[in-house]
């Protein structure tokens, strides 16, 4: 038995992904997993989904069991946070005021929401990142009947859904000139603000709040074109950013994201990082990239055990994503911005659509970059491979829907 000591900081995908995998991969000596949140680690995805909606509770959304820590041996310490790194002696302290050594260290500190340009904490504006800010949001509207989300992307988006089944009347302002503007294409947009219309929810894009009041417990929320909403409570989903202070503090390189080479090493040789605070290289895409995906939690946290083990792992894989909307489930491959051409499998009405689902892959120089796909697994399965592997697609085979999807490769 080694006595060394590798301490993760952020105990949730990543941060419980690369605990387990050190022991897989013959980590010896101490692991030590430390999380803020007073939780066992839980599933994030189902906050804005089950969770919001009250089909599952936290005991049904545990990343793992309590007894898989103990049994390979993973000191984890929950409601305990990370102050400061201290990388020259290689300690850590703790708002204990306790302070931990290691031999390596790992940041899984994530992301957390971006918030709303509004000076006073109004009582009744909820973000949703933790399982207790949707806790609080769920006693606290309860009985509410109107709802407006600012934030058109995935999260404002499935609570919209689940605020629209259980009946609130809903009222989505998104900035841009679409929803999911940011990560789909326009035939996608269409079909789930068609989706959405077809609920009951009402979409309002090129909308820019301005202010937001409470007065009285009458909540206005205020737009730049004049336009007025008085919901019982407003959801804000306007995007996350990456917790890199304690990674900026100890004087890592830190742009957009802790930054990471290939084997999820920081500027510092015992400082690894993985997940949605880190920004890595890709070498399908040419750029640094940081994501915010389970897959990428999971597969650069098993890379990074990999490595602090002493191996030699890449990290270089395809993204992948999903959403849940209603009864449909949207599955995303690859990074869609900058292709110059997309192609459609299926049908441009929404009822067809919705009874067969359909594919939108993008392409760049012909090669294929990214696909969204609606009810069409085999579609989305043969994207992720073929993605990876930078092969030349025939445009017509992908539209084509009498070609199997196996077959979409172009002869060569
Ligand atoms: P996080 O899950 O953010 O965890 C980081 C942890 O580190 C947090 O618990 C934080 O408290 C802790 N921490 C930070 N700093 C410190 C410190 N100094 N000391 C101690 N602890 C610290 N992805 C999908 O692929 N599909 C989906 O459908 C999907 N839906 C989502 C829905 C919601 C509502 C949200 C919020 C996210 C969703 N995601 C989804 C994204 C996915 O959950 C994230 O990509 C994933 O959680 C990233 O994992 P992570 O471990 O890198 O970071």
């Amino acid at each position: 038995m080694s006595n060394k000591v590798c301490v993760i900081v952020g105990a949730s995908h990543a941060g419980v992904s690369l605990a387990l995998q050190l022991r897989k991969e013959g980590w010896e000596g101490e692991v030590i997993l430390i999380g803020e949140e007073n939780e066992l680690p839980y599933h994030r995805p189902p906050l804005s989904k089950e969770y919001l909606s009250g089909d599952k509770d936290l005991d049904a959304m545990r990343l793992r069991p309590e007894k898989i820590y103990q049994d390979n041996s993973i000191k984890l310490r929950t409601g305990c946070r990370v102050e400061s790194i201290d990388s020259k002696n290689k300690t850590v302290a703790l708002d204990s005021g306790e302070n931990l050594s290691y031999d390596k260290l790992a940041l899984c500190t994530g992301a957390q929401v971006r918030k709303l340009p509004i000076e006073d904490e109004l009582q009744s504006i909820f973000y949703i990142r933790t399982a207790e800010d949707v806790a609080a949001l769920v006693a606290r509207t309860a009985d509410a009947k109107k709802a407006v989300v600012i934030g058109g992307g995935y999260i404002g988006l499935e609570a919209a859904a689940v605020l629209a089944k259980n009946s609130v009347e809903v009222t989505v302002l998104e900035m841009a000139d679409r929803v999911l503007q940011r990560v789909t294409g326009t035939l996608m947009s269409e079909f789930i603000t068609a989706l959405h219309m077809s609920h009951g929810v009402s979409i309002k894009t090129e909308c820019r709040v301005s202010s937001i009041e409470e007065k009285d417990s009458l909540l206005t929320v205020i737009c730049g074109d004049g336009s007025e909403y008085s919901p019982d409570f407003v959801i804000a989903g306007i995007g996350i950013f990456p917790r890199t202070e304690l990674a900026e503090l100890a004087g890592l390189i830190c742009e957009e994201g802790v930054r990471v080479d290939e084997f999820t090493q920081t500027s510092d040789e015992n400082i690894y990082a993985a997940g949605d605070c880190t920004s890595h290289p890709s070498f399908i895409y040419d750029r640094h990239l940081r994501l915010e995906s389970v897959q990428n939690a999971n597969d650069q946290a098993r890379a990074a055990a990999a490595n602090i083990c002493g191996k030699q792992k890449a990290y270089d894989a395809v993204p992948w994503f999903w959403s849940d909307q209603y009864h449909i489930k949207l599955q995303m491959t690859g990074l869609s911005d900058g292709y110059d051409q997309v192609v459609l499998r299926g049908s441009t009405n929404f009822e067809e659509q919705l009874q067969s689902g359909f594919a939108l892959f993008y392409l760049k120089g012909g090669i294929m970059i990214a696909a969204d796909c609606i009810a069409r697994p085999k579609e989305f399965m043969v994207s992720k491979n073929l993605i990876k592997n930078k092969s030349a697609i025939d445009p017509l085979a992908l539209a084509d829907e009498s070609v199997e999807p196996v077959v979409f490769q172009s002869p060569q």
